[in-house]
């Protein structure tokens, strides 16, 4: 073999970081602070305060390879840790503050957590699980200045520690395989499981992810992510902006849909990325007062992390001419996999069958590789019928789980089982089903819950509606369909089974309805359908 004679430099994050302060030190970074007050910084200041707080954790103690905590909101300190931490060597780890605290506890310990970075606002919460971690030796505190929680002399206070610091750091010369950051898996089935970014995942998924086709994040942007940092990564939007040289905005604490409309058109939002259930929330608030915000700027709304609805899609577009931009991953696919872009042959398709396409998880990002196979293990065809878990691989994708829990998720040719219940047609778009925890099986046929749920939401009455399996004497499981109803609007069980029936077999339709005033949720804003089935599960049963 002849070998390339290229250079072999490493992939790592603190080359973007570099990048910032070299190429775009006035890109601007603006926080929105508790108390709804706008903080602006530049990329300058930001290289300057990562390298203080490089200074710090290394005076502290923190060695390459430790763990250092964030149990934070999305703002520029969060920021500062993204880079800051994985840059001096060590590895950031991000808590979700909406997990039960004994959960966070639960994770802290098992990631080793020696340092924690939280706010103050978020201090009550981290005092619940504090004194279960073992490892926990510093506690650095985020200023705020609406948040009055007892801060004892136990803590530190983070701008405290910068402002004693130099503004440079003489970053080590890392692996890119050395580990980044980790994110554990919201654990709906068993216990939360880590999932250990790389220097060298984490680039290459940004420089990936960035590209046109995929969510297509340049310089000129201004990048608004509203998915949480502590989960999956913000989806590596930071990364990607900062990359970029891009102008980013944080929106804090403040995720109700008044403030985020607020945020975009104030500051000129070109991308913004959030799960479905916050655009449900602002596509109705636009509805209701479509002239009030000035979304001009908005280049593309990318959802993901539940399946977007088409009618969704829909109504953005056609009633305020905002594109959306639906794609798909997880936490263990750092987080991109794949992204519903209309091919260019297919924009000949007409209005109706582009949004079709839309509405799937799309095709695989380059360097993603998928695949869906039989209960068997068969590999299914792509013919957009045979139905199977989704099987992933490729750089960015776990190959296994921090501490190597859940080796059954890996196939012994290298593959990453999704868990996910998929279609896939000949273009390679990938359709979810189903989790295939949540599968609804009926006499042994297999209903899509994520099908009758897209159509549900086409009802103009209907804000958001949940399919899950209940239990049946004969057919062992039937759908029934939880349904939250639109503020003032009516809409009784024969209009629901009515308006969708004509699109699905007769034994796929609705057995029963549940009207609620809000669909259970996940920490990560999933529809929570183990509980729906636990409250709801056996109503057939009982009639
Ligand atoms: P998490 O690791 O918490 O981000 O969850 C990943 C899971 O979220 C995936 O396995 C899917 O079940 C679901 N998910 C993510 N994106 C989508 C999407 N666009 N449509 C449907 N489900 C999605």
């Amino acid at each position: 073999m002849l070998l390339g004679r290229m250079m072999n430099f490493p992939l790592t994050v603190t080359h973007f970081l570099r990048r910032a302060k070299d190429y775009f030190p006035g890109s601007e970074i603006v926080s929105r602070a508790t108390d709804k007050s706008l903080h602006r910084s530049t990329y300058s200041a930001f290289y300057g305060r990562a390298c203080r707080l490089a200074n710090a954790l290394k005076k502290l103690g923190v060695k390459q390879g430790d763990r250092v905590a964030t149990l934070c909101w999305n703002h520029q300190p969060h920021l500062e840790a993204y880079f800051g931490v994985p840059a001096m060597g060590a590895v950031v780890h991000t808590l979700n503050l909406r997990l039960h605290p004994s959960e966070i506890g639960y994770i802290a310990n098992h990631a080793e957590d020696k340092v924690v970075i939280v706010d103050r606002s978020l201090l009550p919460l981290f005092e619940k699980f504090a004194e279960t971690v073992r490892s926990i030796e510093k506690v650095i505190v985020v200023g705020d200045p609406h948040s009055q929680a007892p801060v004892s002399g136990a803590y530190l206070d983070y701008e405290t520690l910068l402002a004693a610091e130099p503004d440079t750091f003489d970053f080590p010369n890392l692996d890119e395989n050395a580990a980044a950051m980790i994110c554990y898996t919201s654990g709906t089935t068993g216990n939360p499981k880590g999932v250990v970014y790389s220097h060298r995942s984490t680039v290459l998924h940004a420089l990936v992810a960035s590209l046109p086709d995929e969510l297509g994040v340049r310089q000129a942007d201004t990048v608004l992510p509203v998915v949480p940092m502590f989960h999956a990564a913000a989806w590596g939007l930071p990364y990607m902006a900062v990359g970029a040289g891009a102008k980013i905005v944080f929106p804090g604490p403040h995720l109700d849909p008044a403030s985020l409309l607020d945020l975009m058109a104030a500051e000129k939002a070109t991308i913004a990325g959030g799960v479905p259930t916050i655009w449900i929330g602002i596509l109705a608030l636009l509805d209701k007062d479509p002239k009030k915000w000035d979304l001009s700027s908005i280049r593309a709304m990318v959802i993901g992390g539940s399946a977007a609805p088409a009618t969704m899609i829909e109504g953005f577009q056609t009633r305020h001419g905002l594109e959306v931009l639906h794609a798909w991953g997880m936490t263990e696919t750092n987080p991109l996999g794949t992204v519903a872009r209309v091919k260019h042959h297919l924009t000949k398709l007409s209005a109706e069958d582009q949004l079709r396409v839309r509405a799937t998880q799309g095709y695989a990002a380059p360097f993603v590789e998928v695949r869906h196979t039989d209960d068997s293990g068969n590999v299914l065809p792509w013919n957009g019928e045979s139905m199977g878990e989704l099987e992933v691989r490729g750089p960015w994708v776990a190959a296994s789980y921090f501490g190597g829990e859940g080796s059954d998720k890996f196939t012994a040719d290298g593959w990453f089982k999704t868990g996910d219940v998929v279609t896939i047609d000949k273009e390679g778009y990938v359709k979810i089903t189903d989790r295939a925890k949540d599968v609804i099986k009926s006499g042994g046929e297999w209903i899509s819950s994520v099908a009758l749920e897209n159509a549900l939401m086409s009802h103009p009455a209907v804000l958001e509606a949940a399919v899950f399996a209940a239990k049946h004497a004969k057919w062992d499981e039937r759908p029934v369909a939880a349904i939250v109803l639109k503020e003032g609007q009516t809409a009784t069980k024969e209009d629901l089974t009515t308006h969708i029936e004509s699109r699905f077999a007769k034994f796929w339709l609705p057995e029963d309805y549940v009207f609620l005033n809000q669909i259970p949720r996940t920490s990560t804003g999933k529809f929570l359908k183990s509980k729906l089935r636990d409250e709801h599960g056996e109503i057939l049963l009982k009639k």
